[in-house]
């Protein structure tokens, strides 16, 4: 695309990590059977008043500090006007004139900062289910707490959206403020991207994208679009200013509605809450949560330990796994080996498990042991990972493991010259091959010697043993 510049903004709605919904006392669990988590307040029956979720405010501060937003001192709630089924009300209190947070930014791993135009509270709709002959409606979202965040149209290709929705989940994950899973709609994200001649002032006409399921989605929708308005651009057609949505099955984006219908929302103040004052104690007592953000850490990690940039990228990109690092290098200070661990056996066998890391349960210094045990050969590779799939969902103590289970490498010169001589005894054939030459047919002897220790001797040392004897014995 040389022709022409790309110009993108996002918005992306999350739900904030709280029990209950935005302005009731319903619990926000997901997956809850259609319509038990409701009540008259987010039904929105004639004569209710919304009481507004403290923790929902403290959350959304928290976001909007960690994305350098100026915050507002005195917010108020505006009613969105609209009918839709899934919303019985008909209006939506979202935030309008006064948001949250406005005028941040947030940079990504290259260096470059998207600014952030808004962040504001609102409240979500309920969930159509549509059949053939009827639909359903399930209310359990109606009043969740959302945060809405729009970025400035400072995104300038598909990647660079893909990019800046990474770095924002990991923020999101990382001072606690949303789970972000998009598969259970935790996180929602709308583009509109439109082209303009280089060097040009003024702004093309501008679609609208949604139905992105996942980062990759959205990726791949807005290098679509970008590909189909150069195209019509080149042909001189008009780009019309419009709705679409992305066809995953297709990989096409299709016109939705066309912008000239759109509504006027009518926004006005919601007389049923007062405006509030967002405190300095609670803009204060956030920041406290905000912590190191993830590029910091990343930075930190890279100078700090010795490893790769692809490695330092997967332990950081999740909170968790990056403080287990760092707690098994305070027990074992070896980073390079402690992060090998984790990034191989560590992740394979979590990645095995129904509820992967959520069912972890060894401790870092337990893990720490087991590498250091590995380091020092006390442990075989397969006998250090056996210990680890024993203690990964218990914590069971190390020693206790390896003595009850008989993990102890065998590395003693006698215990293992005994199994050596049983061995070449055994298996005359690659005896005979590995003495007129072929270096190979140790590696079966080993193989072998393994068997016999049920995986627990020191290969290294087998190995030695064997071509000791073998060189003796001529
Ligand atoms: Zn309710």
């Amino acid at each position: 695309m040389n022709k022409y510049d790309i110009v993108i903004g996002l918005e992306v709605h999350v739900q904030l990590k709280t029990d209950s919904k935005i302005f009731c006392s319903c619990s926000t669990q997901f997956e809850a059977p259609p319509n038990t988590n409701i009540c008259p307040v987010c039904c929105g029956y004639p004569g209710v008043l919304p009481v507004f979720n403290q923790k929902a405010l403290d959350l959304g501060v928290r976001v909007g500090l960690a994305l350098n937003c100026q915050m507002n001192e005195k917010i108020y709630f505006e009613r969105k006007n609209y009918f839709y089924p899934d919303l019985p009300k008909n209006y939506q209190i979202s935030q309008y004139k006064m948001p949250l947070g406005e005028n941040g930014k947030l940079q990504l791993p290259g260096g470059k900062k998207i600014g952030i135009k808004r962040v504001h509270l609102e409240e979500d709709a309920g969930k159509l289910i549509h059949s053939i002959n009827h639909s359903l409606v399930d209310l359990n979202r109606t009043g969740i707490p959302l945060l809405e965040i729009v970025s400035e149209p400072d995104i300038e290709s598909a990647q660079e959206a893909f990019d800046y929705l990474t770095q924002l989940k990991l923020i999101l994950q990382y001072i606690g403020a949303s789970e972000c899973e998009m598969e259970k709609g935790l996180l929602r994200c709308d583009a509109n991207i439109s082209l303009k001649p280089k060097q040009a002032k003024e702004l093309g006409v501008k679609v609208e994208l949604k139905n992105m399921n996942s980062f990759r989605g959205v990726r791949d929708a807005l290098s679509y679009e970008a590909k189909r308005q150069e195209k019509a651009l080149e042909e001189n057609e008009r780009i019309v200013q419009e709705t679409r949505l992305w066809d995953e099955a297709e990989q096409i984006s299709v016109s939705m509605r066309s912008k000239e219908e759109a509504h006027d929302y009518r926004y006005f103040p919601e007389p049923d809450l007062l405006d509030f004052k967002v405190s300095k104690d609670c803009i204060e007592s956030q920041k406290d949560f905000v912590g190191e953000l993830p590029l910091k850490k990343r930075k930190r990690f890279l100078e700090s330990y010795g490893l790769s940039e692809k490695e330092v990228d997967i332990i950081i990109s999740n909170l968790s796994i990056a403080d287990f690092f760092e707690e098994s290098c305070k027990e074992f200070n070896e980073p390079k080996k402690i992060a090998n661990w984790i990034l191989g056996p560590f992740l394979e066998q979590v990645n095995s498990l129904a509820d992967k890391l959520n069912e972890v349960k060894i401790t870092a210094p337990n893990f720490a042991k087991i590498v250091k045990l590995f380091c020092e050969g006390k442990l075989n590779n397969l006998t250090a990972k056996r210990v680890l799939s024993l203690a990964l969902t218990t914590n069971r103590d190390i020693d206790e493991i390896i003595e009850k289970e008989g993990l102890v490498q065998v590395s003693s010169e006698d215990e293992l010259g005994c199994f050596a001589k049983e061995v070449i005894k055994e298996n005359p054939k690659p005896v005979g091959q590995y003495k007129e030459g072929k270096e190979q047919a140790i590696m079966f002897l080993v193989g072998q010697m393994m068997k016999k220790t049920k995986g627990k001797a020191n290969p290294k040392i087998a190995r030695q043993i064997l071509e000791k004897i073998l060189k003796e014995s001529g």
